[in-house]
């Protein structure tokens, strides 16, 4: 009989591999948008336009001003496993870019319809290919492009429906596709983002200072400007960098707590429960404080490479990294404002 049990070993297809791989890489279009935002910022994007259609599902796409792709190498970067950012495990200890698994636009192309258009800057036209879901990627074409690159990527997960079954409304999905731009955006504020939900222009954060980017930011939900702290520390490796809010401008939700390391997004309980500490009596009952801040770490005293999302990071040495952080965040609260209790400084 044809039991799965009784059939011999065999090697996967590699498309079948790819569409395997694709659920770890891209969850849902959220995840799609940040590879492509942070391959656009590898390649030097200092414009960056995104179209979101019915959550992502529809369709996303993105135009960027980088560096673009040449004609010969347009396949490669549909290529799993083929990268031009790393080239060996020395390469991986150091690495600075975003991205660097070659994994993104492949699992991208197994698991939706997917054209990638693009042309170097010193090139005389741009060129494109079309993808089929789980296809081979057929020989390139000429195309009418500015110098950069636009990514589309149509019907997501329509190969895969059982993938898709789990994903939540269109409204719902473009929402947490908000929630990736913003934190791509707060990152990279010298670079410009325009976001376009369903034709019409939702979002529009021209290029400008780190300050005004997180003002803009984490500023909108009644943090004003003037309730946002400067925090600035270093340590050895370690620097801190950011703004942070003042207690009275803590949210009944953490959703703005913003901690990058080395620029890259990142989730930390023992950092949030840290800067949650430095607060401690000045907030009251579940309050969560905002807050965007930066840490920058010689990049080989941290690992990002522990899931394929790269959310999560291990530090060589966690304790060093929360006692910076607990004592800037804690001096940036101290020096602005009195202890409850010790009444006015001045
Ligand atoms: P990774 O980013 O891990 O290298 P990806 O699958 O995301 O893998 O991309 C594969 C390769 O395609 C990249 O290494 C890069 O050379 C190229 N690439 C992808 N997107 C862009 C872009 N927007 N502009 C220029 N090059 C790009
Ligand atoms: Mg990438």
């Amino acid at each position: 009989t044809d039991t799965a049990a009784s059939r011999p070993i065999a090697v996967l297809p590699d498309i079948l591999i790819s569409q395997i791989a694709a659920g770890e890489v891209i969850e849902r279009p959220a995840s799609a948008i940040k590879e492509l935002l942070e391959n656009a910022l590898d390649a030097g994007a200092t414009q960056i336009e995104i179209r979101i259609e019915e959550g992502g599902l529809r369709r996303l796409q993105i135009i960027d001003n980088g560096r673009g792709i040449a004609r010969e190498q347009l396949p490669l970067a549909l290529t799993r496993h083929a990268t031009s950012k790393i080239a060996s495990l020395a390469d991986l200890e150091r690495v600075t870019s975003l991205g660097f698994r070659g994994e993104a636009l492949a699992s991208m192309a197994a698991v939706s319809r997917l054209t990638l258009a693009s042309r170097p800057a010193s090139a005389e036209h741009g060129w494109k290919v079309d993808v089929q879901p789980g296809r081979e990627a057929p020989p390139a074409e000429p195309a009418a492009v500015p110098p950069g690159t636009v990514i589309e990527v149509i019907d997501l997960f329509s190969a895969t429906p059982a993938r898709r079954k789990f994903l939540k409304s269109p409204t719902t999905e473009a929402a947490y596709c908000l929630d990736v731009i913003r934190r791509i955006a707060l990152s990279h504020p010298d670079v410009q983002f325009v976001v376009h939900q369903d034709g019409k222009e939702i979002r529009r954060w021209p290029a400008t200072t780190p300050r005004q980017r997180i003002e803009t930011l984490v500023g909108d939900g009644g943090a004003g400007g003037n309730r946002l702290l400067p925090v600035s520390a270093q340590a050895g490796p370690l620097t801190l960098e950011g703004l942070l809010g003042t207690p009275d401008a803590a949210r009944a939700r953490s959703d703005r707590q913003y901690l990058f390391v080395n620029g890259r997004f990142v989730r930390d309980r023992m950092l949030a429960q840290a800067i949650r500490q430095a607060y401690r009596d000045r907030l009251h009952g579940e309050r969560y404080p905002v807050f965007a801040l930066f840490l920058t770490i010689d990049p080989t005293l941290v690992d990002a490479n522990v899931h394929p999302a790269k959310t999560e990071v291990r530090f060589r040495d966690p304790a060093a990294v929360r006692h910076l952080v607990f004592h800037a965040v804690e001096n940036a609260l101290g020096t602005a404002l009195p202890r409850p209790g010790q009444g006015s400084a001045s």
